[in-house]
């Protein structure tokens, strides 16, 4: 039996309470301990209570003996010609979960998962071939970041994971109070300190979930949209049978509204099926109902898909004609495709349990 809490499922506020409710240390220094906690082990990096000599030894004692710092591990990992990193990292229950790391000139982006498998069927990714397993806690969506800040010895205040983005094998607002409380300590000033613009949502377009994550998450949100239409976008994503455009748009323009940020529309350019001028049109036509941007990102092939990526001169055509109507389109590049970790390559071999 699990009797060890684990440090990452907390946010600063439920630390303090399990510190007072559970080790007894008085009121007045809740704080201060909270904060001693949060800023040795988010910010520099400390792996065992033992070494937090802030504290005197024996609550280092009770700490060690009533909260476990970090349950996963990265088992494999894969670099990529282009220096991108995919990190296979198991849990506690041996379930396994992907997340990968793209350094670029001016930032360094993690990738990551927010849940084992994937209950969408999208059928140009490859995450959606695995069936969804589970949601992630709190901790072992945390847990991510931490094991890759470990890896690449990010402590301190340099900050080489400058950006998050929730973009790996999973949906992450189907997952959405352990999101909710991962978040708040990714953002946490105590710890980890990433502000809502460093840290990016991916939804398939969970809408009645939008407005929760606009009043309650508030960072940057992208929705995977690949088609501009009801009928096309149900042939390509499952999801939108339950949640229609016009319903999204709805949603959006709230969060919008909450935000003050423009949503991110992720398109993945597939040959022949959603690259025609009329799809841009009709895209354009969606984009000025709410403030928004796209990225047309190339299709990643991967063993067994139907799909091609659109020649490059078409995507540049396609992002051309947005732009010329005044919209901004951005051409995504791939990363990491030769190790399979770019978008919607992600898989891993956990299955769901039997029992
Ligand atoms: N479920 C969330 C989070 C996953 S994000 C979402 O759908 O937004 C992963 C992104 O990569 C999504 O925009 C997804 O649609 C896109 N993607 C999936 N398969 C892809 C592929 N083969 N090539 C390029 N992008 C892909």
């Amino acid at each position: 039996m699990e009797i060890q809490k684990k440090l990452f499922d907390l946010n600063y506020e439920e630390l303090k309470t399990f510190l007072n409710k559970k080790i007894g240390i008085e009121e007045k220094k809740l704080n201060m301990r909270a904060q001693q906690v949060f800023t040795a082990v988010y910010q520099k990096g400390l792996s065992d209570f033992k070494n937090l000599t802030t504290v005197p030894i024996d609550l280092r004692e009770q700490l060690n003996k009533n909260i476990s710092i970090n349950n996963c591990k990265i088992t494999t990992t894969h670099t990529s010609s282009d220096g991108t990193l995919k990190f296979l990292v198991q849990l506690r229950d041996g379930n396994k979960v992907e997340c990968v790391y793209i350094p670029e000139r001016t930032r360094g982006t993690i990738c990551i998962s927010s849940q084992v498998g994937c209950s969408l069927t999208c059928t140009f990714c490859r995450s959606g071939t695995q069936r969804l397993v589970k949601n992630l806690s709190p901790s072992e969506i945390v847990s991510q970041l931490m094991l890759v800040k470990d890896r690449l010895k990010d402590w301190g205040d340099q900050k080489i994971i400058s950006n998050i983005v929730f973009m790996g094998q999973g949906e992450p607002l189907i997952n959405l109070k352990n999101l909710k409380t991962a978040i708040q300590i990714l953002k946490d000033k105590n710890g980890l300190n990433y502000g809502n613009k460093k840290i990016t949502v991916s939804t398939s377009g969970i809408a009645n979930k939008i407005s929760e994550a606009a009043d309650e998450i508030g960072t940057y949100l992208a929705l995977s949209l690949h088609a501009p239409n009801d009928e096309l976008r149900e042939k390509i994503m499952p999801i939108n049978k339950k949640f229609k455009i016009k319903e999204l748009i709805k949603q959006l323009k709230y969060y919008t509204s909450v935000v003050k940020e423009p949503i991110f529309l992720e398109y993945v350019m597939l040959k022949g099926v959603n690259d025609t001028e009329d799809c841009a049109k009709q895209l354009v036509k969606l984009m000025s109902q709410f403030p928004s941007k796209v990225n047309l990102i190339e299709f990643n092939s991967w063993p067994g898909v139907k799909f091609e990526p659109t020649e490059r001169k078409n995507i540049e055509k396609f992002s051309k004609y947005i732009q010329d109507k005044g919209y901004m389109s951005f051409i995504r590049r791939s990363r990491g495709d030769d190790v399979l970790a770019a978008c919607g390559q992600l898989r891993t071999e956990s299955e769901k349990s039997q029992y």
